[in-house]
């Protein structure tokens, strides 16, 4: 029978004494009942960032703060490991060591003048080996047999630095060299979430939020039946209850359902995770580590058929919608292919097209930090264009946002639409572009940032009645 239970905690799951002491207390409890248990963790909430910016402020020649960030890190890691495994001497090495790393290479980065996507990845790296230690550390003290795995051990990725992909076949192989033995002796292996390392063994990441994915990645690996996503709310909810205190658990929601949540923003769970679960017919749940006996989320293949229903609304900030526009373009046969290959030399990833498209005007959204590249790509594309004025101009917009309505049923059921532009317009949102369809059961509405939540807020109500 296949045994193993993979459970994923975030970063706020281990973020603090009373945190770690929750996740030794479910991890006790699944040990009663599963065979093998394996435990994926995060950096502490916050570290990651915290050592980003230390190497972002070392780039710009000043690695000051990257010694003050050391000085809060080494806090924030030791007196919880003095708390919680007062004797656990290893850990306490592991942790001051790593933190020598994040000294010097920020140091190295000072020198250079500038940080590279691998020294990057080597310094976020840090906050996840930092947890794990302690995070096993925590297991054995409280009685739960448990070893601390380095993830570059095990996952197996190209060379992409912050983005890499993992080759599942070298990885699986690794897993049984490395925790096949942990599993035999019956502990629990508590791995690094979110890095990889390439075959040279070079360090390296699987793109911010990446442990949820990692987790999938070791449910794959060990062919576990069930993997768990602990976090800081109760399960995927009818939207981000920051936003709106209103929102609800949604006991179950579909494979669909969820990726088109999580690619529009949805932090609940990373949208690599969600493919290979799919695939290998594993069942992922969502739950609350502060409540673990509180509603949680099961993803399920198909729901039943609940027509017609939104089921949850998302936002995505940060956005740029780019308008490409010319009377010249009308009927001119490989425009938009042209279009579509300039951004994509520029490495940008287009976040939705919009049906305002016309063959007199192309709009389609990129993330905001990417305005400038996609504007120049798509000016040096169409040089000869604009000087004929055939294409007028190449607008980008104003920091805004997509808020996406989800849900499968939506598709076939008219009016839902209507209703959703009813209620945003209400509340005098103005929506700039819309997109329906392009999945199957998402609708998205380009809006002002500042409208979001307000959009949002609106939209729920037509959820929660
Ligand atoms: P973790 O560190 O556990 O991975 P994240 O911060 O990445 O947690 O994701 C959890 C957060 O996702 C929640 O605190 C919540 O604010 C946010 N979120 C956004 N949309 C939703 C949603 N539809 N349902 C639940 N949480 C959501
Ligand atoms: N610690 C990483 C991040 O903050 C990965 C994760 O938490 O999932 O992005
Ligand atoms: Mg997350």
């Amino acid at each position: 029978m296949k045994d193993t239970l993979v459970m994923k905690f975030g970063g706020t799951s281990v973020g603090s004494l009373q945190a770690i002491r929750q996740v030794c207390g479910i991890a006790h409890d699944a040990k009663a009942s599963w065979q093998n248990v394996a435990i994926v963790v995060s950096a502490m909430s916050g570290v990651t960032d915290k050592l980003l910016n230390g190497a972002k402020s070392a780039a710009a020649g000043d690695d000051s703060l990257a010694e003050t960030i050391a000085g809060e890190l080494r806090e924030q890691h030791l007196s919880v490991l003095v708390e919680l495994a007062p004797t656990a001497s290893s850990g306490r090495e592991t942790i001051e060591r790593l933190l020598d790393e994040f000294s010097t290479l920020c140091h190295a980065v000072r020198v250079l003048g500038e940080a590279s996507p691998r020294a990057l990845d080597a310094i976020a790296s840090l906050g996840e080996r930092m947890s794990a230690p302690l995070v096993a550390a925590a297991l054995n003290a409280a009685g739960v047999p448990a070893e601390a795995v380095d993830a570059r051990e095990v996952v197996v990725t190209d060379e992409v630095y912050q983005f890499a992909s993992p080759d599942m076949d070298a990885t699986r192989q690794r897993a049984q060299q490395v925790i096949g033995p942990l599993f035999a002796a019956g502990l629990i292996p508590v791995i690094t979430g979110f890095i990889g390392a390439n075959r040279e063994g070079t360090v390296t990441t699987l793109g911010r939020g990446g442990s949820d994915f990692s987790g999938a990645i070791f449910g794959v690996v060990f062919e576990a039946r069930e993997v768990w996503i602990w976090t800081d709310v109760s399960g995927v909810m009818t939207t981000d209850p920051r936003i709106e205190p209103a929102a609800r658990t949604l006991s179950e929601i579909t494979y669909k359902e969820i990726s088109e949540l999580a690619f529009y923003g949805a932090k609940v769970l990373h949208p690599k995770t969600i493919r290979p679960a799919l695939e290998h017919g594993i069942t992922l749940w969502i739950k609350n580590t502060f409540a673990p006996n509180s509603a949680s989320t099961r993803i399920i293949e198909n729901g039943n058929g609940q027509k017609g229903d939104i089921r949850a609304v998302t936002a995505i900030r940060a956005q740029c919608m780019i308008t490409v526009e010319g009377r010249g373009m009308l009927g001119v046969p490989g425009i938009a292919a042209r279009l579509f290959t300039a951004v994509a030399r520029s490495k940008t990833s287009i976040v939705m097209i919009s049906q305002a498209s016309s063959e007199q005007s192309i709009c389609f959204v990129v993330p905001y930090g990417a305005r400038q590249v996609v504007v120049s790509a798509l000016e040096e594309e169409f040089r000869q264009e604009i000087a004929r004025r055939d294409i007028d101009r190449i607008n980008a917009s104003q920091d805004c946002a997509i808020v996406t309505v989800v849900g499968a049923g939506m598709r076939s059921t008219p009016g839902i639409a209507g209703k959703v532009f009813s209620a945003v317009g209400d509340e005098r949102v103005n929506v700039i572009a819309i997109a329906q369809g392009s999945s199957e059961c998402g609708i998205s509405l380009v809006v002002d940032a500042v409208e979001a939540d307000r959009a949002v807020r609106a939209i729920h109500r037509l959820i929660v009645r």
